[in-house]
């Protein structure tokens, strides 16, 4: 099968890799009806993260069961599939208490690849989700949104307790920001401010529901942030970037008693102790646990009512991952859709 592998900084190869099989009876082997190219793949691209090369790219994922391991009952050859990328068993304790990324079991996907014609996913029954019926072709894209950056907007969502009657701001216009605006509306907020210098990214937004658009960032931003608030910061903020400057941005940005939802990766932050003792916010964040999300967001999508696709700006064939990587490096693209 044909894969994409990163071999240095900026080096993405895509190269014949061996098929995939069945190596444990939880295992399912599916064939990709769509991957892409991750915000947090950028980090190794970039060398800001060790890379280990050469690594099979990707842990996004939505296709068609093509083989099940002996073990496999929830799934069954030929049904369309999403799952995140965490495998998980979906009955430890973690994992019933909503965690399933930090499953006991837990397996990364990205280890794996997915960023290829065919993948190896392992407990396919607590990873997997069915859909109802083979999805129509335009539904792909938003099933695969579903797989990580829906489902990673929607946990900073939740983990910010966006609900009715909140504000909302959202730090970071990549793919996970615009969709954490997308969840904060979905979940009822009435106000959603997002923060983006970016025209074409500010257009999704509003399309996403944003309310309002900050263009200053750091404490300038923030400074909005309050305007906008009466002076006491947003109930809940989404951190959706992973660096220093965004996460005091955030935790700034939320009033006292307030919730900031991290969903960014972390690189290089360092909280401030007594900066965060008098800030008196609750963080919570971490690896969205996507599949906790994912039969709520299936059918969400099947039924048309969100359309998280649309982050998709740019679509190619597997074969020419390597400019999907360097359009997104650039930010001449949100998210590339890679066809196997
Ligand atoms: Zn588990």
């Amino acid at each position: 099968m044909r894969g994409a592998v990163l071999y240095a900084p900026g080096e993405i190869h895509v190269e014949d890799r061996p098929d995939p099989t069945i190596e444990h009876p939880t295992d399912v082997i599916i064939r990709l009806a769509a991957t892409c190219v991750c915000g947090s793949d950028l980090w190794p691209y970039r060398g800001i993260a060790a890379v280990d090369g050469p690594a099979p790219m990707g842990h996004e994922y939505v296709g068609v069961v093509e083989e099940i391991g002996d073990d496999v009952r929830t799934v069954r050859p030929g049904q369309f599939v999403v799952g995140s990328f965490f495998a998980s068993d979906n009955t430890c304790e973690i994992c019933r208490a909503g965690y399933q990324s930090r499953c006991v079991r837990a397996e990364s996907v990205g280890a794996i690849g997915t960023q290829a014609q065919y993948a190896r996913i392992p407990l396919a029954d607590g990873t997997l989700v069915a859909t109802p019926e083979p999805p129509p072709d335009d539904l792909v894209p938003g099933l695969l949104a579903a797989s990580d950056v829906l489902g990673t907007g929607w946990f900073g969502a939740v983990a910010a307790e966006v609900g009715p009657g909140r504000t909302v701001a959202v730090v970071g216009d990549g793919a996970v920001g615009l969709l954490a605006v997308l969840a904060a509306r979905q979940l009822g907020a009435e106000r959603v401010v997002a923060m983006s210098r970016h025209e074409p990214r500010q257009k999704l937004a509003r399309e996403f529901g944003a309310t309002d658009i900050v263009t200053e960032r750091g404490d300038e931003g923030v400074a909005r942030i309050k305007e906008l608030t009466r002076g006491l910061g947003a109930h809940s903020v989404i951190e959706a970037v992973g660096t220093q400057e965004s996460m005091m941005q955030a935790v700034r940005s939320t009033r006292p008693g307030g919730h900031v939802g991290y969903v960014g990766v972390s690189h290089g932050v360092a909280l401030p102790g007594q900066e965060l003792f008098f800030a008196e916010v609750h963080l919570h964040g971490g690896p969205a646990p996507v599949r906790r999300f994912l039969p709520e967001l299936i059918e969400l999508v099947c039924t048309r009512t969100i359309d998280p696709g649309k982050v998709f700006d740019l679509e190619l064939p597997l074969d020419e991952a390597a400019e999907g990587y360097r359009a997104m490096d650039e930010r001449r693209a949100v998210k590339t859709l890679l066809r196997p």
